[in-house]
């Protein structure tokens, strides 16, 4: 199944965290297939780099605006990304973390619900926490610790969640929520801390790879072009009863060992291998189980993981290039 690719009457869609890795690919696609895009973004993590090539573009509208402040504007979808994604950023200021996760979505919900807007929830595969299941299934309620260094994201993306399901049921708001795993691809910060960014910038600098532990937790990734396909699908191509929440993510499973290995290979680095103590609360396991997605949307990626890692190389060759 291919989701809609050109509409016939310009939808307004907003965008929170539009500006960020994810987001700045998910407005090119709106505005390819003919849709008007608001991109809100306080610029905590994204910049206007990502979108500098769509400024001109005559239906995009971008707007400095925080979440966790009321927002009035009349739109028809509403794309919720607006979180920082990386350890390191969501623990630089954990309760604004929290707020943006919370705050930002009774914000955006009651938008919502005012304009009649459909609402897409980013949530995240951090809702189950240091899973006890293998692969992770929907029916999973999850292994977090509520008060721990990553709580400030993994419980304020779970509250989301519920205040998404609680806007559905009480005001009927039209709701479609996706659990996100390790996504990857160009335009991730350079030094947001997120592995795969760390390892490729590494390399290319031929600085030591920092492999946290011993390497042998698991992640699966996916790249970032598939993660988009399967969010304008389940917007577009399922019914207003299907609200999710459905697992998106690859379900290829690597070490974070291998992972170093490969971007050392594909870069042909001489970067040596570093090991450093692994960072509390670490999941030792990740691996989405996409039953769902398949039986909904048809959707599973396409893009390998050598492949997806050459073009993110790429890109940051000239990102590392520039300085
Ligand atoms: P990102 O950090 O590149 O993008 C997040 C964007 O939100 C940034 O542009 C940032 O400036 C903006 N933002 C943060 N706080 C804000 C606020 N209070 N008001 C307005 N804007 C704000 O991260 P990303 O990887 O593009 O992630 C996008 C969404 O997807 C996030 O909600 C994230 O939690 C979710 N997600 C991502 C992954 C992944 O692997 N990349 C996995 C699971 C979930
Ligand atoms: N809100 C907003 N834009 C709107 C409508 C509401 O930002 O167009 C915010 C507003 O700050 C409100 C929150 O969303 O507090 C929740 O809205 P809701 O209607 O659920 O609650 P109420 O207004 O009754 O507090
Ligand atoms: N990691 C690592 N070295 C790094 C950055 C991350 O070994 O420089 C590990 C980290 O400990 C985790 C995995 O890679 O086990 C994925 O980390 P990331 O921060 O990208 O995402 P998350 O832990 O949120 O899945």
């Amino acid at each position: 199944m291919q989701a809609t690719t050109s509409v016939s009457h310009p939808r307004r869609i907003l965008v929170t965290g539009g500006a960020g890795f994810i987001g700045s690919f998910l407005i090119e696609r709106l505005l390819a297939r003919g849709d008007e895009v608001l991109c809100v973004d306080n610029y905590f993590t994204g910049t206007r780099k990502n979108i500098a090539h769509l400024l001109d573009h005559p239906m995009l509208e971008v707007m400095r605006h925080d979440v966790t402040f009321p927002l009035y504007v009349e739109v028809d979808q509403i794309f919720n990304l607006a979180c920082p994604a990386s350890p390191v950023h969501y623990q630089f200021d954990p309760v604004q973390t929290t707020k943006t996760s919370v705050h930002g979505a009774i914000n955006m919900l009651g938008l919502a619900k005012r304009t009649k807007a459909k609402f897409f929830q980013a949530s995240t595969s951090e809702v189950y926490g240091d899973p006890v299941v293998h692969p992770q299934t929907e029916s999973y309620w999850g292994n977090v610790n509520p008060i721990g260094l990553r709580a400030c994201y993994d419980e304020g993306k779970r509250c989301a969640e519920t205040l998404c399901f609680d806007y559905h049921r009480q005001h009927k708001v039209r709701i479609k929520v996706a659990r996100i795993f390790n996504t990857y691809g160009p335009r991730m910060h350079p030094n947001d801390g997120r592995v795969v960014s760390n390892f490729i910038v590494q390399a290319l600098k031929g600085d030591p790879i920092t492999l946290f532990g011993d390497g042998s937790q698991t992640r699966s990734f996916c790249y970032v072009d598939d993660l988009v396909d399967a969010f304008l699908m389940f917007m577009e191509n399922t019914p207003d009863e299907f609200v999710g929440p459905m697992n998106l993510g690859n379900p290829g499973e690597f070490t974070i060992r291998q992972l170093a290995e490969l971007v050392v290979e594909l870069t042909g680095s001489k970067s040596k291998i570093e090991y450093r103590p692994l960072p509390q609360d670490d999941p030792k396991q990740r691996k989405p189980d996409i039953s769902l997605a398949k039986g909904m949307i048809g959707w599973e990626p396409k893009v390998p993981l050598r492949d997806g890692l050459s073009r993110t190389i790429d890109y940051f060759r000239h990102v590392v290039a520039k300085g």
